[in-house]
């Protein structure tokens, strides 16, 4: 399944970094750690067999409960960066519930959200929409880059994070070049089912 892409994960990440920083100081350390926190969650697409329809946003690391886990730990040891790890947590999964959602309580394994990019009829008639393919992932990702809304979130949060690391934690600016890691795997890959698909 796409989604709101890691790159713009990571920029959210970035952003609530700096802004956190601004009162912590953190490391650098300690503010990677809240920029990985920000989009780790989204390599548990490796154990998607594990997960219910084989979508790995039905497994229990994109629900809301590790984010609640790391920030109650937090809370109870006074731990400033594993609160805002417990935050970013949270918030990567409340905006996977603005594209395609996510199974946000866990234990109703129900999808929740608000599924801007899923509108109900194509949800009820997926295979026929998935069948004008020759790879299914070619739908998702082509929609994607054809909604004019995903690209300008993206290119929006590119901005942000520029500006919040520039003024909150310049020091702290050489993080920003994984952004592009990001931004590159996507690209790649989406380039390569043009070319397929275009055949
Ligand atoms: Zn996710």
């Amino acid at each position: 399944m796409v989604k709101i892409h890691i790159n713009s994960h990571f920029a959210i990440g970035v952003i609530i970094a700096s802004l956190f920083n601004h009162y912590f100081n953190f490391t650098l350390l300690e503010f990677s750690l809240i920029v990985i926190t920000s989009f780790i969650n989204d390599f548990d697409v490796f154990f998607s067999k594990y997960a219910k329809d084989h979508n790995h946003r039905n497994l229990v690391s994109h629900s809301i409960i590790p984010g609640v886990i790391i920030f109650s730990i937090g809370l109870i040891f006074d731990w400033s960066v594993l609160i805002v790890c417990g935050f970013v947590y949270f918030v990567h999964i409340f905006v996977d519930t603005l594209d395609w959602g996510t199974n946000f309580f866990y234990f109703p394994k129900k999808t929740f959200g608000l599924r801007f990019l899923m509108p109900k009829v194509e949800e009820e008639n997926l295979s026929k929409y998935l069948a004008n393919y020759r790879y299914p992932e070619s739908y998702f990702d082509f929609k994607y880059y054809n909604n004019k809304i995903c690209m300008a979130i993206e290119i929006i949060l590119f901005i942000l994070m520029i500006i919040f690391v520039v003024f909150l934690a310049f020091e702290y600016i050489i993080v920003v070049l994984f952004y592009f890691l990001g931004l590159y795997f996507h690209l790649s890959r989406h380039f390569y089912l043009k070319k397929i698909e275009a055949k």
